[in-house]
Formats: structure tokens, sequence, C-alpha cells
């Protein structure tokens, strides 16, 4: 909670724990696990939001929570606050948020063998979302691309960035591509719906290395050669993969309930209480 001085002050509740570490310490909270999940939601969906948003949020944040609990065992506690893990606070005080936590106490979302899925999650999708084998190589069944109606029209849906054409140049000659550039607009690209690589000639640069690279929002962006610049023309902020917050705000607002939302971006999944998810391997 911001108390209008400089520095961050936060709540936190159960008990503290405290560990020398390497001459610093280490403050280690014992907390209730739906006081943290509301504590997430808080930290990573933020306030103000609609019940079947915050809902679907803290499934998310338990999913989550659950399949990475021994991520820190080494260091003996389970989970860190920051976005290695998931953000975390201190506990929210936000009274609709904390009812949707506890609406929702102990539900996970499975995949169709009973083990938590991978949650993952982003800003917005641009209208499209990714399929995990084209952002991570690795593909889950339940993570695949799905149009989405619902962000096109919100904050993160589109942005813009420009270069001038030599500076565009040496970084695709840095790339790799070895041809002359006769016109600039050897360099135009049309994403209408989400690819994995740039084609200039015969060179394809996978997206997400220029995105890496560049530190662009997203993959899902058109490239146009107008006079002396190049302009990209993107959509959505994030990878991609999984649900789409902005798209889900907006279903909540339409009037679609936590189970609709979590269908819509995560396919053939189950939400279920954890005490029906099998052991991880
Ligand atoms: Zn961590
Ligand atoms: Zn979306």
């Amino acid at each position: 909670m911001m108390n209008g001085e400089s520095h961050l002050r936060q709540n936190y509740s159960g008990d503290l724990q405290c560990l020398p570490d390497l001459g610093t310490l280490v403050f280690i909270n014992i907390s209730d696990v739906e006081k943290y999940i509301s504590g997430v939601v808080m930290a990573e969906g933020g306030a103000g939001k609609n019940l079947e948003y915050f809902k679907t949020q803290a499934i998310i944040a338990r999913t989550y929570m659950y399949k990475y609990f021994d991520k820190h065992s080494s260091d003996k506690y389970n989970v860190c606050d920051n976005t290695h893990c998931q953000a975390y606070n201190g506990f929210s005080t936000d009274t609709l948020l904390n009812k949707a936590t506890l609406e929702t106490r102990g539900l996970v979302i499975l995949d169709k063998d009973s083990s938590l899925i991978i949650s993952a999650f982003h800003s917005n999708c641009g209208g499209e979302t990714s399929s995990s084998d084209d952002v991570w190589l690795s593909g889950q069944p339940y993570l695949k691309s799905v149009v989405d109606p619902y962000c096109i029209t919100s904050r993160n849906a589109t942005w813009r960035k420009s270069y001038p054409v030599n500076e565009w140049l040496s970084y695709i000659r840095k790339s790799g591509y070895k041809g002359n550039i006769e016109n600039p607009s050897i360099f135009n690209f049309h994403q209408d719906s989400r690819l994995t690589d740039y084609k200039i000639g015969s060179l394809k640069i996978p997206l997400r290395t220029i995105r890496e690279d560049l530190n662009l929002r997203s993959t899902f962006f058109s490239v146009f050669a107008v006079g002396d610049s190049i302009i990209l023309k993107g959509r959505g902020y994030g990878h991609g993969v999984g649900l789409c917050q902005e798209g889900a705000m907006e279903m909540a607002a339409r009037g679609f309930n936590y189970k609709q939302i979590i269908d819509f971006y995560y396919f053939g999944v189950l939400i279920s209480d954890i005490k029906n998810a099998v052991a991880l391997p």
C-alpha cells in the first residue's frame, strides 16, 4: 500500500521466518494458501476488475503455485515473490478480489490426464493467441492458437515502431541476409494471422528472435517500407500463449463466467479441486 511517501508499505499475514544466507537475510512469509493467491492476483492482475475475471486469475495463480511448489526447495521455501515465480507484495485488501479467491477455493486447472496445466497467460494476444509449440518448441495440447475477438479494442491491442531503412537493413544483414536491396519494399511482410518466421528473399528469421533482439511487444507484426522508414505495425503484448488477460477482462465484463473464460483459452481442460490432481512425475 502506498503511504504517499517515497517508500512502499506492504502488508503480510501469517508467520515470518528469517534465515541467514551468505551475509544477507532472507525473510520468509508463511502464509495461508488462499491469502497468498489473493496477493498474487492483486500483484499480477491489479484491482478494480470484474468478479469473474478475478476468479479466473485466482484459479490460474493457484494452478501455477501447485505446479511449481518445489521450485525453491533448495532455498528452504516454496515460491519467491517476483515474476520468477509469481509477483506477490503481501495480502490483498480488495474485497471483491478476496471474494473471488474464496469462491474458487482449492480450484485448479487440470489436463485430460489430471495433471496441473502450465497456466500461461499474457497481457493481450492481438486477436489470436499463439500455439505453445511455436513459442517454446515444446507444445502442450491445451495451449493451442485461438482467434480472440474480445481483446482487439483493449489498451494493448496494437503497437507501432519505426526504424530508419539503414538501421533495419543492418539488423537484417546481421541476421544473415546477403542479397542486394533494390527497393526497401523487399522488407514488406504481412501477418493477418500469426506466422513463425519473417521471410525476406530466401532468408527466414524466427519472429521470436526478432522480438527478443529488438525488444518488441509481440511477434505479431507486419512490416511496411514507407519512404526512408520501416514501420512495424504490431498487435498484442506478450508471448501470446494461453489466456489473454485483456480478452478475459472483456469476456467477464460481457457476462461470461470463469468456466467459460478458462474453456475459451485453454483447450480440453477440467477445472477441479487440487485433491483430484495426480502427483507430478
Ligand atoms: Zn521463484
Ligand atoms: Zn486476446
